[in-house]
């Protein structure tokens, strides 16, 4: 068990395009183990490995609430293929991004393509608080924060409140 630093801004990996997997070995699964010890004691209810300095297209989620059983889940190169034109508002916030909370409007339902722990080609339809999760976990392999939906001054302000913090928490 390992449980990594997450990166914050303005950490400048946070804003790269991840890169694919291309072969998913141990070495890929050993980094899915860090992420799930990562995500679980932070706690959080999802995790993309560049947050942990990885930047490498893989996600990790579990959607599941304090009493219900845990759903993990991990997809690698995962890709939505299609999107519900429905739209769901939801107050995100990040690992990334601590004590930020704001609403995002996202597709209500979106069906996304990926591999596997084994290497397996599979697609799945995410919907409710697994379309948030899957969308916010996606766009961070993109290099994109949930803040920036938010409009140019909130974002802004937002992200100079993480780096203040940040700077003040530094030894
Ligand atoms: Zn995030």
């Amino acid at each position: 068990m390992a449980i990594r630093k997450i990166i914050t801004p303005p950490d400048p990996l946070l804003r790269e395009k991840s890169l694919r997997v291309t072969q998913v070995d141990d070495d890929v699964r050993a980094l899915i183990r860090d992420m799930f010890d990562t995500m679980y004691a932070a706690p959080g209810i999802g995790l993309a490995a560049v947050q942990v300095g990885e930047p490498l297209a893989i996600i990790v989620m579990d959607p599941a609430g304090e009493n219900e059983e845990p759903r993990p889940k991990a997809l690698i190169n995962p890709q939505i293929v299609w999107k519900a034109d429905e739209l769901r508002e939801y107050e995100e916030g990040c690992l990334s991004v601590p004590e930020v909370y704001d609403k995002v409007v996202r597709p209500a339902e979106v069906r996304v393509r990926y591999l596997d722990e084994q290497g397996e080609e599979r697609e799945e339809l995410f919907r409710g608080m697994e379309a948030t999760i899957v969308q916010h976990e996606i766009d961070h392999t993109r290099g994109i924060l949930f803040v920036d939906y938010l409009g140019r001054l909130k974002r802004e302000r937002y992200l100079k409140k993480v780096i203040k913090k940040a700077r003040l928490a530094r030894p």
